[in-house]
């Protein structure tokens, strides 16, 4: 079956979700962050005190807990997410979250049970989804396949950016060393680590805006048959 699902992966702050919203906005297809399922993991283990390397017990929380990721264009994010019917707000993108998700989503069991719901909401059709395994693991059959890449100095600039914008002042330093430490957590795990899949096309978007990151993408995916 001819799928027109987009696949697209990169490290943290490549720009991997600005384009997948903007991309599924302008083909009218859903937009998936998956990141955020996996600080849904690691929220919850933060929140009720569970180590962040016992996988039966997130495994658990994750069965007793209803995430659910709603399409929401009123929100920054593009989408809300909610845990049994609450919304989370910003609270997934809190720091103590964006620590701990790099050691949850290396747990085999919590990425069993996250893959299969992705896959799951992509069978129900076309999709634009942002990860890190999207194309290597999660649809390695989509249509379409981008890896983003910048440097780690364009990334922390962005992400400190987007730290000053919601009002938290975290040191470019600080930015740095944390985008290095969780990159290097994903790329080095042993189930599903970040790479680009064979096919995927790369995008080095250092010097490009988010615009020509989305033209370019744009151009591929209407000049295939
Ligand atoms: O994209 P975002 O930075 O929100 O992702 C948070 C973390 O979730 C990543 O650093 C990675 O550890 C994990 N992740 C993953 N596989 C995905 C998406 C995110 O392991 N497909």
């Amino acid at each position: 079956m001819t799928n027109r699902h987009v696949a697209i992966d990169g490290p943290v702050a490549s720009g991997k979700t600005v384009a997948a919203r903007a991309l599924a906005s302008s083909l009218g297809h859903l937009y998936l962050d998956t990141g955020a399922m996996y600080r849904a993991a690691a929220y919850l283990a933060l929140h009720y005190g569970v180590d962040l390397d016992n996988e039966r017990a997130i495994l658990a929380l994750i069965e007793h807990h209803r995430i659910r990721l709603e399409p929401d264009e009123a929100t920054s994010a593009g989408y809300r997410v909610e845990i049994d019917g609450s919304d989370t707000g910003t609270k997934l993108f809190d720091p103590e979250v964006s620590s701990a998700v790099s050691t949850v989503a290396a747990l085999p069991g919590v990425r069993t049970a996250m893959v299969s719901e992705q896959r799951a909401i992509a069978s129900e059709g076309p999709v634009v989804m942002a990860g890190r395994d999207i194309g290597t693991v999660v649809l390695p059959d989509a249509r379409f396949k981008f890896y983003l890449t910048a440097s780690v100095e364009e990334r922390a600039d962005r992400r400190a950016k987007e730290f000053a914008e919601r009002g938290l002042d975290v040191g470019i330093e600080e930015v740095r060393e944390q985008i290095e430490e969780r990159d290097r957590l994903d790329r080095n795990r042993a189930v599903a680590p970040l790479r680009p899949a064979d096919d995927a096309l790369l995008i080095d978007s250092t010097a490009l805006q988010a615009a020509d990151v989305i033209a370019r993408m744009r151009a591929i995916i209407d000049a295939a048959p």
